[in-house]
């Protein structure tokens, strides 16, 4: 679907309630959520390819990607966003994308936030010279945007060596319409230090005093605070430090894959006890190379579920395939000895492939409304309570 054309449900729904699933019970000693075998009567009579149209039609939200670091790469080649881009978020009906500035070690220190700037001034100029993309700092923009069919872009930061050490900076990027900030990646910076890509090892430490003082500036401001990367002293640490509800951007159950830098099942619960998402990551959903599918992504949400309920799950699809794609062989193995090897889902690598999920969620037996809510509907009522109107 072309962005620029109305969907066959008038673009991202914005339609949706808080009321509780009706879809998805808990059932069971063990507090596990499951549904019904047998889908409503009106339901069966659809066909499963028209159900997809229809749910797909409302548009999903992905709160994590790249985009910047790339579009900042390929600064030459003006209009990227439009020409790479665009098809496949208009194939995916991807609605609303956290687009995370994120530098990488060889621009660092030096060079941190002369990149990250450029990376902003790139998104502007690409977003500029297309009608069909708005860059926002407010839940009304956002709902605004999506009324006239544009992709909605929200400007996010993962980890702020950017910053520096200077809380003034975090000031001056609000301004340029930072809305999300996780503090760290899988290093350690001024705030912080990541959880590793291994089960234990990180340092044991949690925030620094600048870290802190993000952390206090960020809730100030309304700038939504990312738990994604952070280490786990670090995320006790800011579950403590705040009061509004906590988001992981893009990450994945420790249970299917046991790494620091995913989430354990007693941090999904701290982030279901303050009513905030999980934005569930297509890469790291196993370590065996065969076991990362569709199924197994879907397990993820289904964990969530089972911890914190259907309210409490999203996507932050983290596709970076076409990165990975692009680095030398020498670099390639250089991060994989230093973080992973990524894994990625054949039939999950870019935006193009969201239908793909939705066909799995049908057949795993999710709900048209459960499926509303993770494509969608928990990351707006983020926005709503957390992004306000901007006045
Ligand atoms: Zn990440």
């Amino acid at each position: 679907m072309a962005a620029g054309v109305a969907s066959p449900g008038g673009g991202l729904d914005f339609s949706w309630g808080r009321h509780c699933s009706t879809e998805t019970q808990k059932c069971g000693a063990n507090g596990h959520y499951c549904r019904s075998a047998a889908p409503p009567v009106t339901q069966a009579k659809e066909s499963i390819e028209k159900r997809i149209d229809r749910l797909h039609a409302s548009g999903l939200v992905d709160m994590h990607f790249d985009l910047p670091l790339d579009l900042y790469e390929k600064r030459n080649h003006p209009g990227a966003l439009v020409s790479h881009y665009l098809p496949e978020f208009e194939a995916g009906n991807i609605g609303v994308i956290g687009a995370a500035l994120y530098v990488e070690d060889r621009y660092l220190p030096e060079m941190g936030l002369r990149v990250a700037l450029d990376q902003v001034a790139r998104v502007y100029a690409e977003a500029d010279n297309s009608d069909q993309f708005a860059i926002c700092k407010t839940n009304e923009e956002i709902k605004r945007a999506r009324q006239e069919n544009k992709i909605a872009l929200i400007i996010t930061m993962e980890g702020v060596e950017p910053l520096g050490d200077d809380l003034d900076l975090l000031r001056v990027f609000h301004q340029l319409g930072l809305r999300m900030v996780g503090l760290t990646h899988a290093r350690r910076n001024a705030a912080g230090a990541g959880g590793i890509f291994a089960a234990s090892g990180s340092p044991r430490d949690g925030l620094t005093a600048f870290g802190r003082e993000v952390v206090g500036e960020c809730e100030r401001l309304g700038i939504i605070i990312d738990l994604a990367h952070i280490n786990p002293k670090g995320f006790e640490e800011i579950v403590e430090l705040t009061k509004k509800p906590l988001i992981v951007s893009h990450t994945n159950a420790r249970k299917f894959y046991d790494i620091e830098r995913n989430i354990s099942d007693e941090q999904i619960k701290m982030i279901g006890e303050r009513g905030g998402v999980i934005g569930m990551n297509a890469i790291l959903v196993s370590p065996n190379p065969g076991d990362s599918t569709i199924d197994r992504y879907v397990d993820h949400i289904e964990h969530v579920i089972s911890l914190i309920g259907i309210d409490g799950v999203g996507i932050g699809f983290d596709f970076c395939e076409y990165l990975f794609e692009q680095l030398p062989e020498s670099v390639r193995k250089e991060l994989a000895a230093k973080l992973t090897t990524p894994h990625f889902i054949p039939d999950l690598t870019n935006h193009s492939h969201a239908r793909n999920l939705i066909r799995k969620l049908i057949e795993r037996g999710f709900g048209d409304g459960d499926i509303g809510k993770i494509l969608r509907e928990n990351w707006l009522r983020v926005f709503e309570g957390m992004l306000g109107r901007g006045d």
